[in-house]
Formats: structure tokens, sequence, C-alpha cells
């Protein structure tokens, strides 16, 4: 029996030691040990309850000058609203996009100044990238967002006090609707990806602004329709925030 228990502690210290290890963000989305707790008190967002067939699109890590204007034309095609974080420094560096983003009524939300690792700066620092990444849209939109998505997930307790202090909401994804559609990956399956995972209230994560983005472009062209044909809406971030159904 002290054989069997020592195996199995040595097996929870490694798979402890992995996790920790990899930032990967359907990692982290689970293991915070808060994570419960921040979703129960609605600072923290992955997906919404309700009845209804409405899915919110989100893309990460834009604008990105080639892509995001595709993506675009894409989504006025389809005449789909979506929700975009973006990076302070590249929406510096491509206003118009910004600009354009804001005209046709998708919803801009902050995804740092810079992307940087979270994990390898202080608390100065991590409340400068929030601040900047605001600003940033702000200047542009004349409006602060509503919503924050931190780089690559990371999530501390200090961190969300910083977002209160924002008065801001983090809006996470929803794990199963996670394609890594920023790796080397086709179109058609991101697409299938998320149509094999589709439930009523999930928030889709993808990207725009990573080098699969010309893939991620044409993925969103197949989505949409066959979105449409299972009967889903697609609405914003804050939209699908307050269609939540309360018990
Ligand atoms: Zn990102």
């Amino acid at each position: 029996m002290i054989v069997v228990a020592q195996k199995k502690t040595v097996f929870f210290l490694l798979a402890f030691i992995f996790m920790g290890g990899v930032s990967a963000s359907a990692i982290t989305l689970g293991l915070h040990p808060n994570m419960n707790n921040w979703k129960k008190e609605a600072i923290v967002i992955t997906d919404v309850k309700t009845d209804k067939k409405v899915v919110a699109l989100t893309f990460d890590d834009g604008p990105d000058p080639v892509n995001t204007p595709l993506l675009l034309d894409v989504l006025k095609k389809h005449d789909a609203k979506a929700t975009f974080f973006l990076l302070g420094i590249k929406v510096e560096k491509n206003p118009d996009l910004v600009k354009r983003m804001s005209d046709e009524k998708h919803e801009l939300g902050n995804h740092s100044y810079s992307h940087a690792d979270f994990n390898r700066h202080d608390d100065d620092f991590v409340r400068a990238e929030i601040q900047r990444g605001n600003a940033a849209i702000k200047k542009i939109t004349g409006k602060k967002p509503h919503l924050f998505r931190p780089p690559g997930g990371y999530l501390s307790y200090k961190m969300v006090d910083m977002i209160r202090e924002e008065k801001q909401i983090i809006a996470y994804w929803t794990y199963q609707q996670d394609s890594k559609d920023w790796r080397n990956i086709k179109a058609s399956r991101i697409a299938d990806h998320i149509i094999s995972n589709l439930k009523p209230g999930q928030i889709i994560i993808l990207h725009d602004g990573t080098s699969n983005g010309s893939e991620t472009v044409k993925a969103v062209d197949l989505l949409i329709p066959r979105l449409y044909e299972e009967g889903y809406r697609l609405v914003t971030v804050s939209e699908l925030i307050s269609m939540e159904k309360r018990e």
C-alpha cells in the first residue's frame, strides 16, 4: 500500500511540475486555483449560460495590416459582428483599421500593449501594459474598452485586482473552442473543430494577428455559413454577457 501511495504522489508531483512549466492557454484555463470563484464573481468570463443559439467570435493579437482587412471583409460579407482583442502597439501602427472595426460595429477589447509575458514582469509593468493598451484604443474610438483578455491567458490575483480597479471584465474563452488556429493548421480543420464543439453561449477564440492568420480568415469564411445553418447568431462578447440567463 505504501508503495502505491508513493507512486501516486510521484505521479501528481510530476504532473504538477509538467503543467506548471507549460504556459499553454488551455491548461492555464483550468489550472488557476481561483478560476471558479472569479467566474462566479463574473470578473472572468469563459462562456455564458443561455438557451439561445448565440456565440461570440473573438480575434486576438491584431490588428494585422494584411489579414485583418480581409477578415473585416469576410465578416461584412456574412453580416457578422465580432470582438477583437487588440495589442496597443499594433493599434498605434494601424489606426485606420481600428477606426474601421469601430465604424463597422465590432467590439474592441484590450489584449495588452505588447503581448509581454506577464510571468516575467513586476506589477508596475503589468499595470502599464493594461493601461497603455486601453489608452491606445481610447485614443482612436473615444471609448475605453470594457473587456481585457490577458496575453497567453495569464491570470493572477494581482492582475485580476488591477482589472477590477479599471472597472473592466476579463474575457477569457471557452476551453472547448480553442482550435489552436495560430499553429500551422488548415482553414477547414479550424472550422470543423469549432462546429463539432458548438454549444450556446460559447466564446470562440481565433487569431487574426499571428502567422497563420490567412488560414484563420479562410476558416471564418467557411465557418459563418455553417453556424447560420445550425441556427446560430453571432454577437459581440458584451452582447453575449448581457444575454446571460439568471437563475
Ligand atoms: Zn494573444
